[in-house]
């Protein structure tokens, strides 16, 4: 088929590629546009509701194998997964070394990210051969220096030189490698960063995400039904739901395509005929009469309020309460503050059984007159690039939660007027995004 482009990387989901039939479905995509030049998969996802994604059975293997030892079952099932789309879409790859390989590594006590990796790996050797493209090892091509963090400029130049002679190429989502050779992977869902990656290398037109629903819904379609589909999105209001949540794309994969203005189109593999999702730099010269573009959520969040008297009056105070929480190595979220009074929001995650040495550490730092730490806070975000200047967006959001009788333990809003944050007790979280969706969105 014709289109517009002349280049496109397809990042295929772990859904997309969890069967032969869902293998069968994502190369009839492949094949169905030459332009579909380089390939992203992920590893085998769920078949089925109730079905174990062969990361977490590869995840569970290496914990086996660090606990009791007992991890073979575990990589005998893992194995049959891979087997099975391997008869199922009548090829003749031979696995056996592969797998022999990873587990004499489990055996010698390899690491977690190895382990983890083998996932895309072996998914990526298996489409390669199904649809005839070269297999580019991620390990080869995509770089962590040696504080673990992504190296965007090394890769970025080895990558591009690697596939610049090459017409097709499958590269293996989720990992690469550290300084000295040894495996590293992205944090879970880490596929949509190799795919922005190799588009932003290969200088692609279009960064094509196939997955399983039919583009970026308004919410989470787990929490309300039906939501409606974004056709368009700027990164920044993506970056901001998916960061608050909404789990489609990692929040890190935007970075690579922005920074070369390439747009994602988010797709499904079970339906290629919806247009999807577009996620572009600018909307200029697209109306749309919707305020709000999304809304997402999520729980377990933890609220530190400092109280003191006269707080704002005060030079500094904020910026030593801030250093407490960094020296304690504690990321915040939100720092929603009043006259009297400073809320730090963090993950409650990092500050389970450290409540006292954050309680002193702040004592000591600023004298306050109360400290409360208050748990199980749900955070909702309401993202639109036209909400900016929209008088009443606010009060409507407020309205919608006081009718369903849903009290607001915390409002924040960005200057930027791109979203509005508010926190809720987690026994009311859902019922606080069905409540918003409804308000905007019917
Ligand atoms: P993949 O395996 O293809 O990477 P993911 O499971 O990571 O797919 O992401 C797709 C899933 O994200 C959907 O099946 C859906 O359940 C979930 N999801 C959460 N929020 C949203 C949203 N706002 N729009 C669409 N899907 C969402
Ligand atoms: N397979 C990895 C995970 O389950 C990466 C990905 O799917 O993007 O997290
Ligand atoms: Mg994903």
């Amino acid at each position: 088929m014709k289109t517009l482009y002349e280049k496109k990387v397809v990042k295929f989901g772990g859904s997309s590629l969890a069967s032969a039939e869902q293998f069968v479905k994502s190369a009839n995509i492949i094949k169905a546009e030459s332009v579909r030049r380089y390939v992203v998969p992920s590893a085998p996802g769920k078949r089925f509701d109730g079905d174990t994604k062969v990361t977490d059975l590869l995840i569970n293997c290496y914990n086996q194998s660090v606990s009791s030892g007992d991890w073979e079952a575990t990589f005998d099932k893992i194995e049959e997964r891979y087997n099975d789309i391997i008869k199922g879409l009548g090829l003749t790859t031979d696995l056996s070394g592969e797998y022999a390989i990873i587990r004499k590594a489990l055996a010698e006590g390899t690491t977690l990210d190895y382990t983890a990796s083998r996932g895309e790996y072996l998914n990526g050797l298996i489409l390669a051969d199904y649809i005839g493209y070269e297999f580019v090892d991620a390990a080869e091509v995509i770089f962590f220096d040696e504080n673990g963090k992504f190296d965007a400029s090394y890769t970025n130049t080895v990558m591009a030189q690697r596939l610049s002679g090459k017409r097709n190429a499958v590269i293996p989502g989720f990992y690469g490698s550290n300084p000295d050779g040894t495996i590293k992977t992205f944090s879970r869902g880490g596929s949509d960063i190799t795919g922005a990656i190799v588009a932003r290398a290969v200088m692609a037109d279009i960064y094509e995400n196939w997955t399983d629903v039919s583009g970026f819904l308004m919410c989470d379609p787990r929490i309300v039904d039906n939501p409606r589909p974004i056709s368009i999105i700027t990164y920044r209001e993506l970056r901001e739901l998916s960061y608050m949540g909404a789990s489609v794309l990692h929040e890190d994969s935007i970075f690579p395509v922005k920074i070369a203005s390439i747009p994602i189109n988010i797709r499904n593999t079970n339906r290629p005929e919806d247009a999807g999702t577009f996620i572009v730099t600018s909307t200029d010269g697209y109306k749309t009469d919707d305020i709000i573009t999304g809304i997402a959520g999520k729980k377990g969040f933890s609220v530190i309020r400092i109280e003191k008297d006269m707080m704002n009056s005060e030079p500094g105070v904020g910026m030593r309460v801030l250093k407490v929480f960094a020296d304690l190595n504690i990321n915040f979220e939100h720092i929603p503050s009043g006259i009297d009074t400073m809320c730090v929001v963090v993950n409650t995650d990092d500050v389970k059984g450290r409540e006292y040495d954050i309680a002193s550490s702040i004592q000591k730092s600023v004298n306050p007159d109360h400290i409360h730490i208050d748990n199980n806070m749900g955070l909702v975000a309401v993202v639109g690039r036209n909400m900016a200047g929209q008088p009443g967006t606010a009060a409507r959001v407020f309205s919608a939660l006081a009718r369903k009788d849903i009290n607001i333990r915390m409002i924040d809003q960005g200057s930027s007027e791109l979203n509005i944050i508010i926190g809720v007790d987690e026994s009311s979280f859902t019922r606080a995004i069905k409540a918003i969706y409804k308000e905007f969105c019917n």
